[in-house]
């Protein structure tokens, strides 16, 4: 009589990984594509698919056709067998398999030969599965040889392997040595990608760019080694400063950093630059001849509107009012189109 099965004993360091993989979210990748296509022509399968199977679900990443639904809840998967035990599985024919007697799905596939092999990222360590099946029962002989399909599930762990490598990668191209901050080309690319979403869902969209004061007089006279610390501090003050979560902390370049501000109007990113210059000067950074402080140039796109470049010169241009005024300051932008003060 079938029963759903334990959980493997590493069950949290299973859905850790494969929540580290976020392998879920990513698009359609044509390596897994190609890998359940070779196990359906390897076996003469009638549908092969390749899957990750989380806490409550099991996702189909690759499907060879379209009988199987993307998802079904892991405790009536077949699949999650091969988890629970991180072995390989067949059935020859699951309708008449006792293993399977009782099972809420079986009875409905249209299919009655099963094989499917775990993806393992270790020994041990099952993230989702590698299967063939085929509307026929299979003949006694010759015996299945599941040595192909763990190769080709082996095959695609590498190809899991390259696609979290590229993803460090990636973030770490974004990410700014010195402070830790996003860098110059994760800020462009998180601006435009949040500037077209606000103006989609009709929210403004704030941003504050900000320059310290007087840094070349640091670097002169305290040399870059100091300056540079400075910065490391500037960005810790400006990162811990951040009020939301989906606002973006960025070094800009050199000693200019940059805050956007999705959903935040005008006023909003006053109080939220006013926040910023006040923890900065109360950070007490030295600086010859007095603390650190900064100017703040701040512009804002109302919703409905989207001119990522036109929010960075406009809030450019404040910023030196800012400076011009003296320094140590928020100034907002002039109003305009797509810019509001
Ligand atoms: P202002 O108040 O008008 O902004 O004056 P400022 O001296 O801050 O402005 P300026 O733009 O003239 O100077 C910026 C300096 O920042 C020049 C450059 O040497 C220094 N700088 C840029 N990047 C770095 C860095 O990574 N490390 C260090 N130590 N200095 C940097
Ligand atoms: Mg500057
Ligand atoms: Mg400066």
């Amino acid at each position: 009589m079938w029963r759903i099965p334990e959980h493997p004993a590493n069950e949290a360091e299973r859905l850790a990984v494969l929540n580290a993989l976020a392998i879920m979210d990513s698009p359609r990748d044509e390596r897994f594509d190609r890998i359940a296509w070779l196990a359906q022509c390897l076996y003469g399968a009638d549908v092969a698919f390749l899957s990750f199977i989380d806490g409550d679900f099991q996702w189909m990443k690759s499907v060879t056709a379209d009988e199987i639904a993307p998802s079904i809840e892991r405790n009536r998967s077949v699949c999650q067998h091969i988890i629970a035990s991180g072995e390989p599985l067949m059935s020859p024919d699951l309708k008449n398999d006792p293993r399977f007697d009782g099972h809420p799905v079986v009875p409905h596939l249209p299919f009655r030969f099963y094989a499917g092999v775990p993806l393992l990222v270790s020994p041990g360590l099952a993230v989702g599965s590698l299967c063939v099946l085929r509307r026929e029962p299979a003949a006694d002989t010759p015996p299945f040889d599941s040595a192909p399909l763990e190769a080709l599930a082996a095959v695609a762990v590498d190809a899991l392997d390259l696609w979290r490598r590229n993803e460090d990668l990636a973030h770490e191209t974004r990410i700014d040595a010195l402070t830790g901050l996003t860098n110059r080309r994760g800020f462009d690319e998180a601006l435009a990608r949040i500037a077209s979403r606000c103006a989609r869902t009709n929210e403004s969209l704030a941003l504050l760019m900000i320059d310290v004061d007087h840094f070349k007089a640091i670097n002169d006279e305290l040399g870059h080694v100091a300056g540079d610390e400075v910065l490391r501090r500037l960005g810790h003050a400006l990162g811990a400063a951040r009020v939301r979560l989906e606002d973006v902390t960025a070094r800009y370049g050199g000693e200019e950093f940059a805050v956007i501000l999705p959903g935040s109007d005008s006023k909003g990113a006053l109080r939220v630059g006013e926040r910023i210059r006040e923890a900065i000067a109360g950070a007490c950074i030295e600086r010859p001849g007095g603390t650190l402080t900064v100017s703040i140039g701040m512009a804002v796109q109302d919703g409905g509107h989207c001119d990522a470049r036109g929010l960075v010169a406009a809030a450019d241009a404040a910023l030196y009012q800012a400076k011009r005024e003296g320094r140590d300051r928020i100034v907002g932008a002039e109003a305009r189109t797509g810019a509001a003060g």
